[in-house]
């Protein structure tokens, strides 16, 4: 009975770190620096906690400290890591310098750097791959902890069936929590992109609106100046009514595409080469970038064929290029692939030199209006992103400050 009451309390110390993240943190909190801070600690007074109160098995005391070690140092980073791998050597030093000492030091000088080594893999993976490597890393750490202490005490039935159960527990707790952990991040995630798609909603809704109510003044600007193009005037000032046409008429052409912003698309996908389509939009701003300095270099397969539409897949590629060359305000080199992957993608990288973006410039891109240029419309992004998501893609952004950007778009091959 003693043991269920442990097993129970280990659980909650696990438990009670994930719910106040995902309820207080998560929405009071707005930058990432400090909710890594509050989630190391929060990790911290767990592993002090299941240290303290651990599971007394005859003469074996077992505890579930890896997890909160492996969940800091997989979603918190390397410096978390380090902090709570020290918190458990200083509070194990509490209980005496014996063999149990240098064990825990050993497996944890064995363990971390395994731990770090996969961190990074942890972060880009999907929830599936995620609860693989939590798993993996955990009874890595068992297993490593298992022969230290055969080496130590001696191997014997009794000890190997313990650490067993330890292992088996472990696993199963691990498991247990990363899907946990994921499954709630993942509702959360939905959350916010539903509240995203209901402000496009409303964007698109108001636009449309008010999109009428100004094309009709200009439609009437623009023939009152075609009836005052008088074949007497001199040429300069047929000049400036051309251009106030013209100008007109790009306006309209801005209104035409904030309306299809928003409205679902009407189904009229085919196949189409992604390589093709690239060399188009290519073509249509080389003259832009030569005359930002900026040169384009290409590596793309034949065999990039998608079931897309080709008009909108332009437009969001032109949106993403211009980016690019934007960023780079003295010059450089954009270099554009594209290639089918193993898992049968295809995959469009569009990397650039530039200014790069901060973690949360990445986050901000493709919120309406959200723009860093002075003339910029903060529009390109978000319609990317919709006509990319309306092909089933999807689209990622790796991005450091002053290095340099790189969007990758996966869409399904056929
Ligand atoms: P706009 O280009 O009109 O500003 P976008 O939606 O196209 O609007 O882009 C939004 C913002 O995202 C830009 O203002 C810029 O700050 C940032 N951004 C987009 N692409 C890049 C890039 N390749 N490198 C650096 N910043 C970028
Ligand atoms: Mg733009």
């Amino acid at each position: 009975m003693s043991i269920l009451k442990d097993f129970l309390l280990q659980m909650t110390l696990m438990v009670l770190p994930i719910f106040i993240y995902f309820t207080i943190i998560t929405e009071r909190v707005k930058s990432d620096r400090n909710k890594t801070i509050l989630m190391t600690v929060l990790w911290g007074i767990s592993i002090l906690l299941c240290m303290s109160f651990p599971l007394n098995f005859g003469e074996n005391r077992l505890d579930i400290r890896i997890i909160p070690l492996v969940f800091g140092a997989l979603y918190g980073g390397f410096w978390p890591g380090i902090l709570l791998s020290g918190l458990v050597i200083v509070y194990r030093l509490n209980f005496g310098i014996s063999a149990g000492f240098y064990n825990t030091v050993l497996v944890l000088l064995l363990t971390m750097p395994v731990i770090f080594f996969f961190q990074r893999l942890f972060i880009r993976s999907s929830k599936d791959k995620r609860v693989m490597i939590a798993v993996g890393l955990s009874s890595y750490y068992c297993l490593v902890g298992l022969t230290f202490l055969g080496v130590i005490r001696g191997f014997s039935l009794d000890t190997l069936k313990v650490q067993i159960i330890h292992l088996l527990f472990v696993v199963c707790v691990t498991w247990f929590f990363t899907m946990l952990n994921e499954t709630i991040r993942e509702i959360q995630q939905l959350r916010l992109e539903l509240q995203n798609a209901e402000k496009l909603r409303v964007i698109s809704e108001l636009t449309s609106v008010f999109a009428h109510e100004i094309r009709n003044p200009m439609q009437v600007t623009r023939g009152f100046l075609q009836l005052l193009d008088d074949p007497e005037f001199p040429e300069t000032k047929k000049q400036y009514i051309k251009i106030s046409i013209e100008e007109l008429d790009r306006a309209n052409d801005i209104i035409n595409d904030f309306l299809s912003l928003g409205k679902p698309a009407i189904n009229n996908n085919g196949k189409i080469n992604a390589a093709h389509q690239l060399e188009r939009v290519i073509n249509i701003l080389e003259n832009y970038a030569l005359n930002n300095n900026v040169r384009i270099k290409t590596d793309m397969t034949d065999e990039c064929w998608i079931f897309a539409n080709s008009q909108k897949l332009n437009q969001s590629l032109i949106n993403i290029l211009k980016n690019a060359v934007e960023a780079m305000p003295h010059g450089g080199t954009v270099w554009i692939t594209c290639s089918k992957t193993a898992d049968g993608q295809i995959k469009i990288s569009v990397k650039d030199e530039g200014i790069g973006m901060t973690k949360k410039q990445i986050d901000s891109l493709g919120s309406p209006f959200y723009s860093l240029k002075e003339k910029g419309t903060g529009l390109g992004m978000m319609v990317s992103f919709q006509i990319i998501h309306s092909f089933h893609g999807k689209i990622m952004v790796n991005s450091e400050r002053s290095k340099g950007t790189e969007f990758i778009i996966l869409l399904p091959a056929i």
